[in-house]
């Protein structure tokens, strides 16, 4: 894998962004930050996937990451003039690549945004955030990302991520400190989640919230397809018709509301 250190204003500074932190529409959330750009995991869904776009055009989605250059003093100065808000942590890229072990930069982020004021909600679907809890309070909160059960099919589409047990691990770990911690069950993959167990594990966990999703982005389509492909191809008709079913994800909606422990809050986004 290659690590890149970049100037700041690579990737989504050139696009769109000229700031380390960045105002978002996302539903209940205020700012956004990207300390990174490229994803180690490499997700064959993921919908970050299109960043790629300007410096690594050529290479394989989750074969890069970039680190964004003075990305914390950036931060620094712009919270100066910036209203305490809620800060996604992060949205394009999982904020603990395994190089953040070293650099340091999503704990110092998180430093600097406590002491502003601002409420953290953490996004990832790597164990290693349990090292940042001690900077956390109950107002704070952690997304693990978690679309299967067990890890059956993560190594296929979700290459380099944390295995399941470690992202129900850190669940737990969160909850034990006192913390929110979320499920992120999305996307629902056709043919490969199995949603029922799935439910069941997070029955056990009882996770603060459960949010559920089966979009995968447009612009991902491809990656997805490419890889269903490759390594099911008898399965690839089936699962294009399945996302566009309207049975099915009223099944799944069923599913949802007949399984999931009514002790979770839970949010179905399809
Ligand atoms: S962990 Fe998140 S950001 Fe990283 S590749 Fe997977 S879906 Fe994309």
């Amino acid at each position: 894998m290659k690590i890149a250190v970049q100037e700041h204003e690579t990737i989504l500074a050139r696009v769109k962004q000229e700031h380390a932190f960045t105002k978002t529409r996302i539903n209940g959330l205020d700012y956004v930050i990207n300390p990174y750009v490229g994803c180690h995991s490499g997700c064959r869904y993921c919908y970050a996937a299109y960043t790629k776009a300007c410096h690594h055009a050529t290479e394989e989605w989750g074969s890069f990451v970039d680190v964004k250059k003075d990305f914390v003093q950036k931060l620094e100065r712009e919270l100066e003039k910036t209203a305490p808000g809620k800060v996604l942590v992060s949205g394009l890229t999982d904020p603990y690549q395994p190089i953040e072990l070293k650099e340091k930069i999503v704990r110092r982020c998180i430093k600097l945004l406590k002491d502003h004021g601002c409420t953290i909600s953490i996004l990832t679907k790597s164990h290693n955030v349990i090292r940042d809890l001690d900077l956390l309070d109950e107002t704070d909160e952690v997304g693990l990302s978690i679309a299967f059960h067990d890890d059956t099919y993560t190594r296929i589409f979700e290459p380099n991520a944390a295995s399941i047990e470690k992202r129900f691990a850190a669940m737990e770990t969160v909850l034990e400190k006192g913390l929110k911690a979320n499920a992120m069950v999305s996307p629902i993959l056709p043919l490969f989640t199995n949603l029922e167990r799935l439910i069941s594990r997070l029955n056990e966990v009882q996770p603060s919230y459960a949010y559920f999703d089966t979009v995968i982005a447009r612009s991902t389509w491809p990656m997805f397809e490419q890889t269903v492909e490759e390594f099911f191809p008898e399965k690839k008709t089936r699962v294009k018709e399945l996302l566009k079913n309207s049975e099915y994800k009223l099944s799944l909606r069923r599913m949802i509301e007949q399984n999931l422990s009514t002790s979770i809050p839970r949010k179905v986004l399809f």
